[in-house]
């Protein structure tokens, strides 16, 4: 038999780590890395934080999974939060990002069904956005190398350019149900949108009655230094998908909404045997008690920014390599001159995860929770990683 018992999907490297403690992970040999990858933006808080982890424990040994046909405290309370710290209103919890994006576009759709629009089922979606790997996900980007031998693709989406208004404005007509977009697009790049771009957006939703969901399943949770991107753009969405750092490393995805937009989201429209059991629940309060506040949030802030200019200081000593640095909080980006995969490879022989991204990006995600400390071995061992790095022959 040539197939692997895992089905052969990734490309997997050679790091195999077994056990991780705060930004480091432990491999099978005992190789020590230092994890400015973080589960691509999921563990931020680390490795076996102590919180998070004794809140599992205690929860695993209480009461982990009952079905969604019971009454959910556990569930109750953390949609609760939720919704005293966000826009929504309402929450629904899944195991995964795509799910959460999933019952966004659901809701999305639902809207305009019970207003007697169900011809409104269209969302207009960016080139080089990343939303999951279901059929819904990969129909609503363009993204090639997710899509290709998928046919057919689901209905509904259309794709114009990513941080172009006026092409934004200019897709919609009357199937169109709203807009589905990263505020901070990850794996296309680490993109910001700009203002006036998420401003247009919100703008025209208004006008037109159309939804703005959000997609920040990656830049949520405090990686751009308030607990979602949205905030720092001056409006609010109608939906938003949230995943990844959410459970801190646990499976656990939300969707969040307003009772405006889940109008359509009655009895028996939805639903997950998993999603919001107790032990998700347990992990995602575990992970807001550390994160949701001032003090956390303006640490990651200043923590980001240390990072960053850093990062800009020591590009013009390999400026044949690194061109900028983009993105906001920790969710950070290097624009590579040349192979950004190659490098990261580089960096990963040298103990040092980082990930690749779209736009020939490195991407930089460490744990929120990092110090100084941890912010200056990164950049002492990158910038001396790039000294001896020998840019492949075949790339540009
Ligand atoms: C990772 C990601 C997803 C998909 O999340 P999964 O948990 O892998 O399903 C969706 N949207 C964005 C922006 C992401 O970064």
């Amino acid at each position: 038999m040539a197939i692997t018992p895992l089905m052969p999907v990734y490309p997997r490297c050679d790091v195999r780590p077994v056990r991780g403690e705060g930004p480091y992970l432990y491999g099978e040999n005992g190789e020590k890395y230092l994890d400015f990858a973080a589960g691509i933006a999921v563990n931020l808080l680390g490795h076996g934080h102590p919180h998070l982890t004794k809140k599992i424990q205690e929860q695993a040994a209480t009461l982990m999974h009952v079905s969604n046909l019971y009454g959910s405290p556990q569930g109750e309370a953390f949609a609760q939060r939720l919704v005293d710290l966000t826009f929504a209103d309402t929450v629904f919890f899944t195991n995964s990002g795509a799910e959460a994006v999933e019952c966004a576009i659901k809701t999305a759709r639902r809207y305009h069904h019970a207003k007697g629009n169900a011809h409104k089922n269209a969302l207009i979606t960016f080139s080089n956005a990343f939303h999951g790997r279901t059929m819904a996900t990969i129909s609503a980007t363009n993204q090639e190398k997710l899509r290709d031998g998928f046919a057919p693709l689901l209905p509904g989406f259309k794709v114009v350019e990513f941080d172009n208004l006026e092409a934004a404005l200019a897709a919609i007509d009357d199937n169109t149900a709203g807009f589905l977009v990263e505020p901070v697009q990850g794996e296309g790049g680490i993109r910001p949108a700009s203002k006036e771009f998420i401003a247009g957006l919100r703008k025209a939703c208004d006008e037109k009655d159309l939804m703005l969901v959000f997609d920040e399943v990656q830049c949520g949770v405090a990686r751009t230094g308030t607990l979602y991107a949205y905030e720092q753009y001056g409006i609010a969405p109608d939906i938003l998908a949230s995943a990844k750092g959410i459970g801190g490393g646990f499976p656990l995805g939300a969707c969040l909404a307003t009772e405006k937009a889940a109008a359509g989201m009655v009895i028996g429209t939805h639903g997950s045997t998993y999603g919001g059991n107790p032990l998700a629940m347990a992990a995602g309060q575990a992970v807001f008690d550390i994160v949701a506040n001032e003090e956390f949030l303006g640490q990651v802030r200043q923590t980001g920014e240390r990072l960053r200019s850093a990062l800009e200081q020591m590009i013009p000593n390999h400026d044949h390599l690194f061109e900028s640095v983009r993105g906001m909080g920790l969710i950070l980006g290097i624009k590579m001159k040349s192979d950004s995969r190659a490098f990261v490879n580089w960096l990963r022989s040298r103990g040092l995860l980082t990930v690749a991204a779209g736009d020939n990006v490195m991407r930089v995600l460490p744990p929120l929770n990092i110090d100084e400390t941890h912010v200056r071995e990164f950049v002492e061992r990158l910038s001396a990683a790039a000294a001896d790095y020998e840019v492949p022959a075949a790339a540009a």
